[in-house]
């Protein structure tokens, strides 16, 4: 391709404040453009590319096959730089929680949940979120902004820089598999997720497949089937009730895409199979939504639909109007489930002394402002 056939792919990001961008989240075509824009060969984005997001290299000088003075041009005009980190935590169990900083001085968290077979990072897509779901601490945020696809990105980024991964061979990794499961809610930013996750799953990259990525969605039912046409990733979608009268309570957007419509837009997601299913998340709200009838109800509306249920215990946040049902309803409402056929894992609380829970990330970030330490709480495993 010419110059003049990128010149128009390239709408830079803002400089940073000493006037350089940050190539970091860029596309290959917008990559490809920022270099030919400098005048140099197509194959530089290629090199760029393998460098930035296989090798997590951030040093323009340490990119050996590059020559020296174009290393310096380079490093005139751009940085490979990551969302400053405000605050890293661990916990016993391995689990770890990052509160990164962004340009505006925003702030998201993200979570590493190591498991045996895999480690999982939990993806903000959002500053807060627009949505108002009544059992999520996040809804309760004033402030609210889509993330841009270079923050998302950089969120893998930075944790692949933390957990060392970057030249772990492949079946060393700590992070091999992506929940979108943050703060906000995706479908609400779908550009930016779809350029992130695009970048991610790329295998000349980070090189983490779609079969490896869940986009955990509360039903923004138009946005789910390009979700699956475009990205093809897994979609977890948060279901929690059975009844319009209820969902409407605790999922507001309900009343514009009511349970039939999400359960349909289910059953039309692509790709979906008996080896590939949707994970229907409910989160377990004693006395509201955990007795045997509901569970019955559920099994009902799922026919048809490759499912697996995820029960998530009701993590707790100061002023929340839900307590966590008993252990024991936790327990026959996921026995319904299986003597039906459907797989029915219940979330195992991970990391309590970190507080990264989900639906509590907003307690944290908002809180970090005003004074430390945070109050406990837990970290739920994903899926
Ligand atoms: N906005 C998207 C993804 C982020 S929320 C969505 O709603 O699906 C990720 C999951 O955490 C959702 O299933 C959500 O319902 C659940 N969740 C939110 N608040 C919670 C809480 N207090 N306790 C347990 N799960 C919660
Ligand atoms: Fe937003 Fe999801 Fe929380 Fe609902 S549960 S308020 S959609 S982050």
């Amino acid at each position: 391709m010419g110059l003049d056939s990128h010149a128009s792919l390239f709408a830079p990001p803002p400089p940073r404040a000493d006037g350089r961008v940050n190539l970091a989240g860029l596309s290959r075509d917008e990559l490809a453009a920022a270099v030919t824009e400098m005048g140099e060969p197509a194959f530089r984005a290629q090199q760029l590319w393998r460098w930035i997001y296989n090798a997590g290299e951030t040093d323009f000088d340490r990119m050996s096959n590059i020559a020296k003075p174009l290393r310096t041009r380079l490093a005139e005009r751009f940085v490979v730089a990551r969302p400053a980190e405000s605050r890293g935590q661990h916990s016993f169990d391995g689990t770890a929680k990052w509160l990164l900083r962004m340009d505006d001085g925003q702030e998201v968290e993200t979570v590493h949940i190591p498991e045996e077979d895999r480690g999982t990072l939990c993806v903000s897509s959002q500053v807060g979120c627009t949505l108002t779901c009544r059992f999520c601490h996040t809804g309760t945020q004033r402030l609210v902004r889509n993330l841009e696809a270079s923050e998302i990105v950089g969120q893998v980024m930075l944790a692949r820089d933390r957990l060392e991964d970057w030249r772990a061979p492949e079946g060393e990794r700590k992070l091999t598999n992506i929940v979108l499961m943050g703060m906000g809610e995706p479908l609400y930013n779908f550009d930016n997720v779809a350029k992130a996750m695009r970048i991610v799953m790329d295998g000349e990259g980070i090189s983490i497949s779609r079969r490896r990525i869940t986009l955990s969605t509360s039903g923004v039912v138009p946005m789910m089937q390009r979700c699956g046409e475009e990205l093809g990733v897994n979609l977890a979608v948060s279901l929690h009730a059975v009844t319009d009268e209820l969902r409407d309570e605790l999922v507001p957007l309900n009343r514009k895409y009511p349970v039939k419509e999400l359960l349909d837009a289910c059953r039309a997601y692509p790709g979906t199979s008996n080896a590939r299913r949707i994970t229907f998340e409910y989160v377990m709200l004693k006395g509201v939504n955990d007795t045997l009838a509901d569970a019955r109800e559920l099994v009902r509306l799922l026919d048809g639909i490759p499912a697996k249920v995820n029960l998530i215990p009701f993590n707790p946040w100061p002023g929340a109007p839900y307590e966590c049902s008993t252990k024991e309803a936790i327990q026959r409402f996921s026995e319904v489930l299986m003597e039906a056929g459907y797989a029915s894992p219940v979330r195992t609380p991970r990391g309590r002394d970190i507080q990264a829970a989900c639906g509590q990330l907003k307690s944290d970030s908002v809180r970090q402002r005003r004074a430390r330490p945070a109050v406990d709480s837990a970290v739920s495993a994903p899926i």
